[in-house]
C-alpha cells in the first residue's frame, strides 16, 4: 500500500490529491485493474468531483450549513470536533476508480478531492492498486 503525504492549512479544506494518485499508478504498473483510495482518519473525506474555485468554495459553504460547528453534539463533551467527524460520515472514507490504459478512468471534469474537516494537521491518504 502506497501512502500520500497531505499538510492541511485550513479548519476545513478540500485538496486535489489527483495528480500524486496518477503517479502511483504509472509506477505501478498496472494497465487493467482498480484503484482504492483509502483514508485512516475519523475527521476527513475523500470525494471526487470538480476541481473548480467556486465549487470547492459552495462544498465548504455547504458542510458548514449542514453539519454546524458546536451544534450542541454529544461527542463535543471529548474534543470538540463532533462536527469533523459528522462531516466525515457524509463524505464518506475511501473512493474506488477503474484504472484502464494504465491510467485511472475519470471523467475530463473529476479530480480526487481529499477534505480535511479538522484541520490544520499533517494527513494520510493510502492508495492500493490492484490489477496487471
Ligand atoms: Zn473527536
Amino acid at each position: 500500500m502506497e501512502r500520500i503525504e497531505i499538510k492541511t492549512k485550513g479548519a476545513t479544506e478540500l485538496v486535489d490529491i489527483t495528480g500524486e494518485v496518477k503517479e502511483i499508478v504509472k509506477r505501478k504498473g498496472v494497465d487493467s485493474g482498480i484503484c482504492v483510495l483509502f483514508t485512516r482518519h475519523t475527521t476527513t473525506g475523500i470525494t471526487i468531483n470538480e476541481n473548480e474555485s467556486g465549487l470547492k468554495s459552495d462544498i465548504l459553504t455547504f458542510l458548514n450549513e449542514l453539519i454546524p460547528e458546536g451544534g450542541g453534539y454529544a461527542h463535543d463533551r471529548i474534543d470538540n470536533n463532533a462536527h469533523a467527524h459528522l462531516r466525515s460520515v457524509v463524505l464518506g472514507s475511501s473512493v474506488t476508480i477503474p484504472i484502464d490504459s494504465g491510467d485511472l478512468a475519470l471523467g475530463t471534469w473529476q479530480s480526487i478531492l481529499f477534505i480535511d474537516c479538522d484541520g490544520p494537521r499533517r494527513r494520510e491518504a493510502c492508495v492500493k492498486v490492484i490489477g496487471g
